[in-house]
């Protein structure tokens, strides 16, 4: 898969701390974000946003947003992200955009690891694919004719949140018990958000980082500290 951030609100981390500072300010949130961005103000206004997210006032990270390139995953996949409803998503249609060849299906790491699993789920494919060119050829729609395709296809997908609802996603999928493909998404997707804001996505990771329990109950992992020292390296 791959996965770019394109686009991102500027000084993500500045423009939600001169937000927290508008509360207790008579200044305007612009003089605030001036402020805050000047060399004696920078440092003042990060430890202030560290502060607020901490006690939980996670309110001042809607005010950035997010933009991701992604390609290269299933369908499987966009079906379990698109369930995320304050985010927003622009798909790559199946109704306009034909499928094919052997590259435009993802392949599990569990069916690559054996040669007769491989060689199942290859043969399935190229079955499908076969019976799809057939059904175009024979004048069905491409709207029609992919209704025999299978979750393995593969999909292009833009994805905008804000950092509240990122970090929100991080927290679900970031984690163990979320399925592997989504959650080798949240991962680098987290990778892009601490790099352009290290205030904001300090924590990013699964609950067990980001609030220090993990909600699972008996089905918990048991990895805390390993997915600690994993989130805080990404
Ligand atoms: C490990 C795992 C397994 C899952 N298994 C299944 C499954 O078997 N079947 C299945 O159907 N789904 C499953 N899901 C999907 C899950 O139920 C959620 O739909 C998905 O994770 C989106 O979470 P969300 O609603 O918290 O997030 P978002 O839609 O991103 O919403 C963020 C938050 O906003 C608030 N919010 C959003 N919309 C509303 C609203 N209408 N009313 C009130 N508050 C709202 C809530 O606080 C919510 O947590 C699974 C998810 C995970 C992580």
């Amino acid at each position: 898969m791959e996965v770019k951030l394109i686009a991102h609100t500027p000084n993500p981390d500045l423009v939600c701390a001169a937000a927290a500072r508008t509360s207790r300010s008579s200044l305007s949130p612009a003089e605030l974000l001036e402020k805050a961005n000047s060399p004696d103000g920078k440092e003042k206004a990060l430890k202030l946003l560290k502060e607020i997210i901490k006690s939980g006032h996670a309110s001042v990270t809607e005010h950035v947003s997010f933009t991701f390139s992604v390609s290269g995953v299933s369908r499987a996949l966009t079906h379990e992200l698109v369930r995320h409803r304050l985010a927003s998503f622009t798909q790559q249609s199946q109704r306009y955009v034909k499928v094919s060849g052997e590259d435009s299906f993802v392949i599990p790491h569990t069916v690559k690891g054996n040669e007769k699993s491989l060689k199942l789920f290859k043969t399935a494919l190229a079955d499908i694919q076969k019976s799809y060119n057939e059904l175009i050829s024979l004048g069905i729609p491409v709207e029609d004719a992919r209704y025999i395709l299978p979750n393995a296809t593969k999909a292009t997908i833009t994805i905008t949140m804000n950092g509240r609802e990122l970090l929100h996603f991080f927290s679900l999928r970031c984690c163990d018990r979320a399925q592997w493909e989504i959650r080798e998404l949240a991962e680098l997707m987290a990778k892009e958000c601490k790099r352009v804001a290290p205030v904001i996505f300090e924590k990013a990771g699964p609950s067990c980082v980001q609030a220090g329990v993990c909600p699972e109950g008996e089905f918990s992992c048991g990895k805390m500290k390993e997915m600690k020292e994993k989130y805080t390296k990404l």
